[in-house]
């Protein structure tokens, strides 16, 4: 009998990150493997956040702080959403923790009991529906459409809330699609959304600044009445390339996140006071380099694309944000490899690129979408190439 709980029958390790260990374990073995399957920018933390960091050391600044973050963090997050997205919050309303992934984590943990159901659209990042699960709830996956573009469509909403539905999750810029609602489709959400009043709405905004589309629309201030029951994810990790920094930020109705606050303060009391005041420096510095790195992905973006494009049976539409490619393979499906394995499932398509290409991927059934590789384009543009190259002659391979 196991020793463990039920519970870990509800989350499986994160298979992005079982493709990294694999990528390591034949990267040791002294072969040149091009990692595509990260979620992680490759730029390095900007020198004036860094250096912010190594002041907070140098001054002492190496103690516990409040639970839900100094209040020089907190004023920096409340400019935040009020310069950029409207949003105004009080002190209360705001907390920070080690990264948005703790944050939803505990968001969900305060509010779902057994059998409560949270709406996860597919394709979806691959820790919500564990998350869920972890905290005792259900989910309940809404599959979105490539002819969509990816984004889901209000009477799909409208058809998955039910009387046990206790959040909805929305993701924009969306991993792993990279779709990013405008305001009139945002505006088409909300509208199902104020009809349900019993339910939670979790604005995951992480990729908000990784967009090659302008406007940027989130639930809470898309429409206002939503304030009182959304919760506003953000953080630091990607807009500023510091996701080893571990800093994420949320703002919501003080309920829950005094809630959340109780949570944190018996499981990891607060996030990092280093990173912290990285972060403050992060959010009150300058945000031009942010433009000079999305042009430098939109370049990285248009490259990968070309590939995938001349490659028969592969296709992918022009994503509008984060750093992904969602490529249909389905074409790819069902041939051989010059070992004469024949390629059953997108899981098998990641491998085969892996083993025969040293070029990693996530397969599309992480994210509840099978028939479709992601690929992350967060890697120097000489070695994009080459991972253009190794994918697109592992392909050709295929009988
Ligand atoms: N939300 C989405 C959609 C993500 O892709 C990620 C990271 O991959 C996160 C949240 C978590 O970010 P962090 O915990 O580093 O702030």
């Amino acid at each position: 009998a196991s020793l463990l709980a039920q519970r870990m029958r509800k989350a499986r390790p994160s298979p992005t990150a079982e493709i990294s260990v694999k990528v390591r374990a034949l990267a040791a073995q002294g072969h040149s493997v091009i990692n595509l399957g990260e979620g992680e920018l490759d730029f390095p933390t900007p020198p004036h956040i860094a250096q912010a960091g190594i002041a907070a050391i140098e001054a002492g600044d190496t103690k516990y702080t409040a639970v839900p973050g100094t209040p020089a963090m907190k004023q920096a997050v409340i400019a935040k959403f009020a310069r950029e997205n409207g949003l105004h919050y009080q002190a209360e309303e705001v907390i920070v923790g080690a990264g948005a992934k703790q944050l939803i984590f505990n968001a969900f943990l305060a509010t779902l009991d057994a059998g409560d159901e949270v709406v996860v659209p597919a394709p979806y990042w691959v820790s919500y529906p564990d998350m869920v699960g972890l905290a005792d709830g259900v989910a309940r996956i809404v599959q979105c459409h490539e002819q969509d573009g990816w984004k889901l469509r209000p009477e799909a909403l409208e058809a998955a809330i039910g009387p046990r539905t206790r959040w909805v999750i929305l993701n924009s810029p969306n991993n792993p699609t990279g779709a990013v609602y405008s305001a009139a489709e945002m505006a088409a959400l909300t509208a199902v959304l104020l009809r349900h009043p019993q339910v939670l709405v979790m604005a995951d905004d992480i990729y908000e600044h990784t967009r090659y589309v302008p406007g940027f629309s989130t639930p809470a201030a898309q429409e206002p009445a939503l304030k009182e029951r959304t919760l506003t994810v953000n953080g630091v990790s990607k807009a500023y390339s510091m996701t080893g920094w571990r800093i994420g930020y949320a703002a919501g109705p003080r309920w829950l996140v005094d809630a959340m606050q109780v949570l944190q303060s018996q499981s990891t009391s607060n996030a990092c006071s280093i990173s912290q005041a990285a972060a403050v420096a992060a959010l009150q510095g300058g945000t031009g380099f942010i433009e000079d790195w999305v042009l430098l992905l939109a370049q990285r973006r248009d490259r990968l694309l070309q590939t995938v494009a001349r490659i028969e049976g592969m296709h992918c539409a022009l994503p509008e944000g984060a750093f992904y490619l969602f490529a249909n393979c389905q074409g790819l499906l069902g041939r051989s490899t010059p070992d004469s394995t024949i390629l059953r499932t997108d899981l098998d398509l990641a491998a085969y690129l892996l083993d025969a290409a040293h070029v990693g991927t996530v397969h599309g059934s992480a994210f509840g979408t099978p028939g479709y590789l992601r690929l992350a384009y967060a890697v120097d543009m000489p070695v994009l190439e080459d991972a253009c190259r190794r994918i697109e002659r592992a392909c050709a391979a295929l009988t």
